[in-house]
């Protein structure tokens, strides 16, 4: 197993017991929560699909994506993540499948597997962010959808997605995101053509830095989301 940076998956640990504390380190996660199920559900009816969320930590997503009515697997590579995505969806009384494998290898045991796979704020925590692509196209059932987001790479991410979030806001905290390890929407849209996927939506995600209000923008500057689908 290559495609992990421990380091990375020891920062979550470390704080794994906030997940779940709306106004804690794990705040913007749940703040952006409805705005992605939204963006995922329309483009993507929810009810009845079988969803894999890969990247799952806490469970924050999974679990807004089982009370959309999709019959969700997490994974992660964080045992502790796991731990509290465990017990937090057994005190909800939700039935969500968690496991602690890297992607590539569900991909090689569930194949086309899943009608709908989300990844979110993963891709710049990773080594080989290409590899992860290619492993979610290849859990995807022909027809399918895929949705990633990420961070964009340009002085403008890294003012407000490093220094204001985790200098002057101190929304999340310090060394959350590394700058090299962000994305730009023309590298993410070519990792997924050359994984077999059709881009069909690059959508921003903007912040009133006043009232902390999120919403849906064309402006892919900084926070940003992808949708993609697989050919039938
Ligand atoms: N997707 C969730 C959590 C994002 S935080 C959400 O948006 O709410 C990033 C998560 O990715 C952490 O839980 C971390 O443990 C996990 N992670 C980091 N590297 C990983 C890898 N290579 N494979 C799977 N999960 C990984």
């Amino acid at each position: 197993m290559t495609n992990v940076d421990h380091s990375e998956i020891a920062k979550f640990e470390a704080i794994a017991n906030r997940w779940w504390d709306p106004e804690g380190e794990f705040k913007p996660l749940h703040d952006i929560n409805p705005l992605r199920l939204n963006y995922i559900n329309e483009r993507a009816p929810l009810a009845g699909r079988r969803v894999l969320d890969v990247g799952c930590g806490g469970g924050i997503l999974s679990e807004g994506l089982a009370l959309r009515g999709a019959r969700v697997t997490g994974i992660d590579l964080g045992a502790a993540n796991l731990d509290v995505a465990r017990d937090h969806a057994a005190s909800r009384e939700l039935e969500i499948d968690y496991r602690h494998l890297p992607v590539e290898e569900l991909a090689a045991a569930e194949h086309a597997g899943f009608d709908v796979v989300t990844c979110m704020e993963l891709l710049e925590h990773v080594p080989d962010p290409a590899a992860i692509i290619h492993a979610c196209a290849a859990l995807t059932k022909p027809g399918g959808q895929l949705f990633f987001s990420t961070i964009n790479r340009n002085p403008k991410a890294y003012a407000l997605a490093i220094v204001g979030a985790e200098y002057v806001m101190n929304l999340v905290p310090k060394g959350t995101h590394d700058y090299l390890k962000f994305i730009k929407p023309s590298e993410l849209a070519a990792w997924a053509r050359q994984a077999g996927i059709i881009v069909s939506d690059l959508s921003g995600m903007s912040v009133n830095p006043l009232t902390m209000q999120f919403k849906l923008s064309r402006d892919l500057d900084v926070n940003y989301f992808m949708h993609c689908r697989k050919p039938a």
